[in-house]
């Protein structure tokens, strides 16, 4: 077994999710973080523990053929990006084997192979940036990513995977807190006011949403915020404060406050018009969206009379794609922001057979599964720890035909496809998409199908 301090020859074979490569020296697992399948190399054991041990690159004997030279000069420092030394056709097939792996493993699933799908351009995909705020080393309040696993903040100056035009608002916001001496919020000290920059923006539609995440009730010198935003990025229709005053990691908080133009903004998907507010969900890569929501919808295979649940629906955007081939669609989701805009979606887009309940998915499951309500298909997209416990109970009691699981963690995923499968579902369909490139995410969707007899 390999001790600390050990120099070792070790040829990577994997990569795992969290972006470690992964070598073994006679059968003992070590992870090597910033390596690439295929390389060789020597290897510097930092620690060796009983069962695996971790090790950094001394030297690369042999480089593999996946490699391809770094761009971003921050990668390996923050937290986003896992593939960038890595070239995009090979990140597609080591995603895929991950939610192939996770699938056979985890779900117990007997399957060969899968398909994975790209959305498209690895560059500036990223409708959506949340800059954490901290103090650089001369006392400056800069606004940068976490580094992975941890709460310290990597300043970026240009990322690949957002819109290179967030740089200037970035930069005029970070301006504008230094000009007003707005201190930064530390967690430990609960001091500080300013805790993250939020930029989206509709990808078709051009419109730009800015708000900063604050520890006060108000932002002094807001309108001169506002008069900065404009100035930095004239597509810009909506400025916001989001009050989040409680300790911890949640970024968002629950209270929204426009203070300059609309509440929400618009993007258009699958031919339809959505309204996003701040607070609500919104998927991150618009042309991913649309290529996902084209697999599910042709997954749910709907001829028009079915009943559709959308469980975990944000702003509604998957049902609501679907429910002009549908008798009935019902969408549940636990943010309240999120179903007012699902109700005005479904409202503006002239869809009148939609209902859309605030709750727990599980609990309003089991509360329309009691009601005698029985969906011919089912929408579960919950968020990266899966479904709630009560999604199995409601599924039970109203069994539908079919259902489409879509899941952007596939290690849960895969778990509760097993649940599902012990109901008396078959894995018809399991596929992946890269709606995430560059990082360790990538998608999956899958349709069970309830067994005949
Ligand atoms: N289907 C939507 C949203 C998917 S993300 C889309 O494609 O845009 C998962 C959603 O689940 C988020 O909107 C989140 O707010 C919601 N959510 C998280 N926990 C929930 C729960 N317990 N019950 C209902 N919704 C929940």
């Amino acid at each position: 077994m390999p001790k600390k301090n050990d120099i070792l020859t070790l040829e990577i074979t994997d990569l795992t999710s969290e972006g470690a490569g992964v070598g073994k020296h006679d059968g003992y697992v070590l992870f090597v973080p910033g390596t690439a399948p295929g390389d060789v190399i020597e290897a510097h054991v930092l620690k060796a523990d009983k069962s695996y041990g971790y090790a950094k690159i001394s030297k690369i004997i042999k480089p593999s053929p996946m490699r391809t030279d770094v761009d971003c000069s921050v990668f390996g420092k923050c937290g986003g990006c896992l593939f960038r030394h890595i070239k995009y056709e090979n990140e597609l097939e080591i995603k895929k084997s991950w939610v192939l792996e996770n699938f056979r493993r985890i779900g117990k699933f007997d399957i060969s192979d899968i398909e994975i799908h790209s959305a498209g351009s690895p560059i500036a995909y990223r409708n959506k940036a949340q800059f954490p705020a901290s103090k650089n080393a001369d006392g400056k309040l800069v606004f940068g990513f976490y580094a992975s696993h941890s709460h310290r903040v990597v300043p970026c100056p240009k990322c690949f995977i957002h819109p290179y035009y967030y740089e200037k608002i970035k930069a005029a916001a970070e301006d504008f807190c230094n000009t007003y001496k707005l201190e930064p919020y530390n967690d430990e000290t609960g001091k500080g006011i300013i805790r993250h920059l939020y930029i989206r923006d509709g990808r078709l539609s051009g419109e730009t949403m800015i708000s900063l995440i604050i520890n006060a009730d108000s932002l002094p010198k807001s309108k001169i915020f506002v008069e900065k935003m404009l100035e930095a990025c004239p597509e810009t229709k909506s400025v916001s404060l989001i009050i989040n005053k409680k300790r911890g990691n949640e970024i968002l908080g629950d209270k929204c406050v426009t203070i300059y133009g609309k509440d929400t903004i618009t993007d258009k998907l699958c031919g339809l018009d959505f309204d996003i507010s701040p607070l609500s969900f919104y998927q991150i890569n618009r042309d991913g969206a649309e290529l996902l929501y084209g697999m599910a919808a042709e997954y749910a295979g709907l001829g028009g009379g079915e009943t559709l649940i959308d469980l975990y629906c944000g702003a509604g955007t998957i049902g609501l794609s679907m429910a002009r081939n549908a008798k009935r669609l019902i969408g549940v989701e636990i943010i309240p922001a999120a179903i007012e805009n699902a109700k005005e979606n479904a409202r503006k887009n002239g869809i009148n057979n939609a209902e859309f309940i605030c709750g727990d998915a599980g609990v309003a499951a089991v509360n329309l599964a009691e009601k005698n309500i029985k969906p011919d298909v089912l929408i579960v997209d919950p968020p990266r720890k899966g479904c709630g416990k009560e999604v199995f109970e409601a599924t039970e009691k109203m069994m539908p035909e079919r259902i489409v699981m879509i899941s952007c963690n596939s290690a849960t995923g895969a778990r509760d496809a097993e649940l599902f499968a012990k109901l008396g579902y078959t894995l018809d369909k399991l596929a992946a998409v890269d709606m995430f490139p560059r990082t360790g995410h990538v998608e999956a969707v899958a349709l069970l199908r309830r067994k005949k007899g």
